[in-house]
């Protein structure tokens, strides 16, 4: 690829400070956090970084790639976990954050359109000054983007009442390979006019199309909330617990099962001594899982929303946790920390497995895979598994984490046994292994040898009729010929070899 004349023709398309050789500010600080060897990064072949700031840029960047066939990678803050938004090959990396405008704000219909870049945080606090929210509230809000959140099936706190990102999702516009610009949805999210193209899209993680412009579906805000936590002695009570809380008519907005681990190092570490007498009286030595929930809304509904969950948790034996200072720190933990601090100490690092859907009455058996599974891996740590619950259908989204010294091939061998052994078992429970975070690069290979080959055939087509110069995110989701695409093996194989 001739660099330098790429360059030239970049500046020209979108300014020369907008013309980069590295990550711009937020997407850069978010990568140094990243583990270089996870995603080989120390391989990659050089890249350009173009900035655009106006959706227009962005097509005309598309319409140049598609006619010099040069690869395009999108990336919004960078903040994915399975390296999605790292360019693999030689070309050029979109960086979104440039597109950060609010583009309109009908507050009678309670619908929100802003550009792709703008992070969930910046558009939160516009839409507080009108007492209004977009409730996708992930715990890397303060640098996600609105196009990375919807492009990777974001779940959040509050999921259980609103969904995932996508499904406040009304229109979008989109920019294809070509340059063309094209408007999707209406004010109706289920629209049978044509296909369903808001999900291919959002599903696509960038690799059919990009992300210009969204419009959301916002709520006011609530005037009241009542958090509560329950200690259970064993995860399938929790389970039962959860599966009464939702079907006793009460809607909650947050359902959460934690095990023991994921509550301690997640929940409590960041904010409180794990040796402290106000941690030792929780008891946790006693706890197999933790379950989240709560309510909003007016104050009657929400004190009695919570009064029918207390009963229908300490009826099957839950504890309630009453110590207000811990109930808050623990949701201090949770909807406000931002830090990203995946690294516990020099080398270790704290990743995620895949992040699977699964039925939700399979919950136990995945905890008791995640177990013994990862025990038989001496060179990993399990940090545990928190698993965030949708309704109206429990979809259930399970974050299951491990920890291990990057700076050991073993470890990284075994990270990605683990995480494909972790995939197959949710593949014999029916589940998907790419759910949230999506499939993003390093879960490549592990995942797309579990999809039927016909699915994978069909996506294929589909990739070749919207991209026939394949050059939008070559190799993310289906294997492309000519691509350098490097998996997650490949990556532990060439540490390996140094
Ligand atoms: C501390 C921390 C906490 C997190 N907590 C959560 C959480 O609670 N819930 C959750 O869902 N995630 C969470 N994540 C993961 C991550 O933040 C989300 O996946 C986030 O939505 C990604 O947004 P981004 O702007 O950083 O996108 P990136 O990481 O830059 O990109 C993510 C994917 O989207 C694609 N993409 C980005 N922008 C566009 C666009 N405009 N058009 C098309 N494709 C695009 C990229 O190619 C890539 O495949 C967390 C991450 C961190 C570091």
């Amino acid at each position: 690829m001739n660099l330098p004349r790429l360059r030239k023709d970049l500046k020209a398309l979108v300014g020369t400070s907008n013309v980069s050789d590295d990550f711009y500010k937020v997407s850069k600080s978010c990568l140094d956090e990243v583990s270089r060897r996870v995603f080989a990064l120390d391989k990659l072949a050089p890249f350009l970084v173009a900035r655009p700031i106006r959706l227009e840029q962005v097509s005309q960047i598309l319409k140049y790639a598609s006619e010099n066939r040069i690869p395009v990678f999108v990336r919004g803050s960078g903040t994915g976990y399975f390296g999605g938004e790292i360019p693999r090959e030689s070309g050029i990396v979109l960086e979104m954050t440039g597109l950060s405008k609010i583009v309109s704000l009908d507050r009678v219909g309670g619908f929100v359109t802003c550009e792709a870049g703008i992070t969930v945080a910046s558009l939160n606090r516009f839409l507080k000054k009108h007492g209004l929210w977009w409730p996708h509230n992930p715990g890397s809000r303060n640098w996600a983007t609105i196009g990375g959140s919807l492009s990777s099936l974001g779940v959040g706190t509050f999921s259980a009442r609103y969904g995932y990102a996508p499904d406040t999702l009304l229109s979008m516009k989109i920019a294809l390979p070509s340059g063309e610009v094209v408007k999707l949805g209406t004010k109706a999210r289920h629209d049978m006019s044509l296909y369903n193209m808001l999900d291919l899209f959002t599903s696509a993680e960038g690799s059919l199309a990009i992300i210009g412009e969204a419009t959301l579906k916002v709520f006011p805000l609530p005037k009241n909330r009542k958090i509560l936590l329950f200690f259970f002695k064993k995860l399938e009570t929790a389970v039962r617990a959860c599966r009464e809380i939702a079907t006793s008519g009460i809607c909650p907005e947050t359902i959460e099962i934690e095990d023991r681990a994921r509550f301690t190092l997640e929940g409590l570490a960041p904010l409180i001594e794990l040796e402290s007498p106000r941690v030792q009286k929780l008891k946790l030595e006693e706890v197999e899982a933790v379950l989240l929930t709560g309510f909003s809304g007016s104050r009657r509904v929400t004190e009695f929303g919570a009064k029918e969950t207390a009963k229908i948790c300490t009826d099957i034996g839950g504890r309630s946790i009453e110590d207000k200072a811990i109930l808050n720190l623990y949701w201090k933990a949770k909807t406000q920390i931002s830090s990203w601090k995946p690294r516990v100490k020099a080398n270790t690092l704290k990743v995620h497995t895949c992040v699977p859907s699964i039925p939700f009455h399979n919950l136990p058996q995945f905890e008791s895979k995640y177990m013994s599974l990862g025990k038989r891996h001496r060179e990993l740590t399990l940090a545990g598994v928190g698993y965030y619950i949708a309704l109206p259908n429990f979809e259930c989204t399970a974050s299951a984490r491990v920890m291990f010294d990057e700076s050991d091939p073993e470890a990284l061998r075994a990270y990605e046994i683990f995480t494909r052994e972790i995939a197959e078992e949710v593949v014999k429970m029916e589940g998907t292994p790419a759910s949230t975070f999506g499939m993003g690069t390093i879960l490549g290979d592990v995942i797309r040898d579990l999809v039927p080959r016909s699915q994978t055939v069909l996506a294929g087509r589909l990739k070749q009729a919207l991209d026939p110069s394949g050059i939008l995110c070559p190799g993310k989701k289906i294997r492309s010929p000519q691509s350098t695409f490097r998996s997650l093996r490949n990556a532990s194989t060439l540490v390996e070899a140094r």
